[in-house]
């Protein structure tokens, strides 16, 4: 019965997460100092002003013992008797920080439950997003990823096919093969520079997207290691970079 009651109050105080995660971003006017960037603990408190992380419970994990932290497994009590979820993931547990995303973690083709999966935040303390983490999460239609991810496992969030956008945090490194595959309504996606690696139909069946932004040269873009080509067969993108553009069929265009 808590759980049940606990997804209810998680949908009613939505509105007021979004925005308290806004005034993070914009520092200053939520009591704390000017300029002022949580920084959540284990606890899920800033320790700079106290706001209390509002996360998903329910989970389920599992401790990395090489690192000693916490990889978020699935879900375990969280969807119980709930329609929907605005799922958020906490930055610590039992004491000690969540880092990772395990592989299959919510992935919808092996647990259908997690098609009631809205949205996804991820908190500051995850590196890595595993495997088929958010696979075919049909619902979901946006994703916040902080800064602190750098890795994007293969077909993290392939299916996921009504996902229309995702803005990719300056520090990713690695976007690992069929990452984006068959996000048919994607239409956009940023790619930082940060980027060093993509894999094989990152962005396969990908239908509606029709530009890639990239925050580097076409020097840069080219200088990415790619396992493959991007199989521009099924895609049909422009990579929008600073001084010029990619076409799909590989002209370029300078400014
Ligand atoms: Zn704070």
């Amino acid at each position: 019965m808590m759980n049940k009651k606990f997804g209810i109050a998680l949908i009613a105080l939505l509105p007021a997460l979004c925005l308290s995660l806004g005034l993070a971003a914009c520092g200053g006017e939520n009591g704390g100092p000017v300029g002022h960037v949580h920084t959540y603990t284990v606890e899920n408190v800033c320790s700079g002003c106290g706001d209390k992380w509002e996360y998903t419970e329910g989970l389920s994990y599992m401790l990395d013992t090489e690192t000693d932290t916490y990889m978020v497994t699935g879900v375990n009590t969280a969807l119980d008797g709930v329609e929907e979820l605005a799922l958020v993931i906490p930055y610590g547990y039992q004491g000690k920080f969540v880092t990772a995303i395990r592989g299959d973690a919510f992935n919808n083709s092996m647990a259908e439950e997690y098609s009631k999966l809205t949205s996804v935040t991820i908190p500051g303390s995850v590196k890595t997003i595993g495997t088929r983490a958010f696979a075919c999460c049909n619902a979901l239609t946006s994703i916040e990823l902080p800064k602190s991810v750098t890795e994007i496992g293969s077909a993290a969030f392939s299916y996921c096919v009504e996902l229309t956008s995702i803005t990719l945090p300056d520090g990713v490194t690695e976007i690992g093969s069929a990452a984006f595959s068959y996000c048919v309504e994607l239409t956009s996606i940023e790619i930082p520079k940060s980027v060093t690696e993509i894999g094989s139909g990152a962005f396969s069946y990908c239908v509606e997207l029709t530009e890639i932004h990239y925050a580097g040269t076409i020097d840069e873009w080219k200088e990415i290691k790619k396992t493959d080509e991007l199989e521009p067969q099924v895609s049909n993108y422009t990579v929008v970079c600073t001084d010029g553009t990619i076409a799909a069929d590989g002209t370029e265009t300078t400014k």
